[in-house]
């Protein structure tokens, strides 16, 4: 058996604050507004991984009314989200992610990003896609958005 999951995140831009993609550190004046600290890369990877074992998404597992999750770095969400596939018997074959932004330019970061997602993931990095694509005028440039999709296979 196996399982597909979609996951997509957005976040608006904040001056001032450290831009994180994919628990890399990224060369920007701006970072991601949120309660933690807007890793919209690993939000959106965290749940396509619920989605695809029919867990309840990001939002439910760690509110953002929950003091709890203030500044929390996104590896913890996204960690225990791969915990609980893990316990309900899947493992991770692949993952393909599009960030939607015109700057910070991906492509410099790519290599670096895939490393860190092949560590926090243990998947090899060329099970790992990550693409980055311009807006091409469709919204404002305002933040980042991600997409993402994980397939998973049940291993019992
Ligand atoms: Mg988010």
């Amino acid at each position: 058996m196996i399982r597909v999951g979609l996951g997509f995140d957005s976040h608006e831009f904040e001056e001032g604050k450290p831009l994180l993609l994919g628990g890399v550190k990224i060369d920007y004046p701006k970072g991601l507004k949120g309660h933690s600290d807007g890793d919209v890369l690993l939000h959106a990877i965290t749940d396509a991984l619920l989605g695809a074992v029919g867990e309840e998404d990001i939002g439910q597992l760690f509110p953002d009314t929950d003091e709890k999750w203030k500044g929390a770095g996104s590896e913890v969400f996204l960690k225990e989200a791969l915990r609980r596939a893990k316990e309900r018997g899947f493992r991770l074959i692949n993952i393909d992610c599009v960030l939607i932004t015109d700057e910070p330019k991906i492509a410099p970061y790519k290599q670096a990003i895939r490393k860190r997602l092949s560590e926090l993931l243990g998947l090899a990095e060329e099970n790992i896609s990550l693409k980055g694509k311009r807006r091409e005028g469709f919204c404002r440039e305002e933040g980042i958005a991600c997409l993402c999709v994980v397939l998973l296979s049940y291993e019992g």
